[in-house]
């Protein structure tokens, strides 16, 4: 059965010694099997500190980050896209050190918003970029995965379908597509139907609510989203991830929005979604046989 992990941002706004050891602690506490850790800054993570915190907590770890306007791969500014490459790599090996075997986020494109649509060349400029990232993850027994996000975040990859035909063109079978509700929600006409056209291209899942608070408080259907996880046989990494003010990220927060206090007791929070979609996973194995 697929892992049950939560993102760091729910317990802490950076990676420094301390919150580093609060944000693994609490995730072994609350139950979950590992942390998706922000790589936002990869260059001077405390790799040391980290491994040493998971083996004590014995969780493991997922890589994920959103490259930013000086590291977008897809564009046409050969310096921005040399940075992301290097950006990546490094994240990359951080995966790799800490034993993890996935790398996921919006590491195909700038993660904010564009003011105009993917030109050609960027979006060449990006593909020829995530090959040559695959080929060094494969010898590192490490999956990219391609998160597809809403149009304020990314003007690549808006769709499960677009993000299918990029996989395509990469042409790497470590490469997979990383769905997330908060994004399906508002981009995909049936969130069911976009899970199930993915099938065996899904390789990673991240479940927000529609609001990125407490799960089963907002819009998202997750009844047919976990039917569908189940019906493509799903078994794969899933990520709950949550924002709030209460956990401020200089850089994170502010990429994505996060001005509202949606929550403020981040155990709380863990310890109910970890609750809600084991019950969510538990119904939807009773009734739903595989396609
Ligand atoms: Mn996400």
């Amino acid at each position: 059965m697929g892992k049950l992990g939560i993102h760091g941002a729910v317990w802490v706004g950076s990676w420094s010694r301390e919150d580093c050891a609060h944000a693994i602690r609490s995730t072994a506490e609350a139950g979950y099997d590992f942390i998706e850790v922000p790589l936002l800054d990869p260059f001077t993570m405390d790799v040391k500190t980290t491994a040493t915190e998971l083996e004590r907590a014995g969780i493991g770890m997922t890589g994920s980050l959103g490259l930013d306007a000086t590291t977008n791969i897809a564009s046409e500014d050969a310096d921005a896209v040399r940075r992301g490459e290097e950006l990546l790599m490094t994240a990359l090996g951080v995966v790799r050190d800490l034993g993890g075997s996935d790398l996921c986020g919006v590491i195909h494109s700038a993660m904010m918003k564009h003011m105009q649509p993917l030109g050609e060349r960027a979006r060449g400029n990006s593909i020829a970029v995530l090959r040559r990232l695959a080929e060094k993850a494969e010898a590192a027994g490490v999956r990219i995965h391609l998160e597809v996000v809403n149009r304020y975040e990314s003007n690549f990859l808006n769709t499960g379908e677009q993000a299918v035909a990029v996989l395509g063109e990469i042409g790497s079978a470590n490469v997979k597509v990383h769905l997330d509700t908060y994004h399906m929600n508002i981009e995909e006409g049936f969130v069911g139907q976009a899970i199930e056209n993915c099938g065996a291209d899904l390789g990673y899942f991240h479940i927000g609510e529609s609001h990125r608070g407490y799960l089963g408080t907002g819009t998202i259907d997750f009844q047919a989203v976990f039917r569908s996880l189940e019906r493509i046989s799903y078994d794969g990494p899933i990520a709950f991830e949550s924002f709030s003010s209460a956990v401020v990220d200089p850089k994170l927060s502010s990429m994505l929005g996060v001005w509202r206090n949606l929550w403020s007791d981040s155990m709380d929070l863990a310890t109910h979604a970890r609750s809600f979609i084991e019950a969510h996973r538990h119904a939807a194995r009773q009734h739903v046989k595989p396609l």
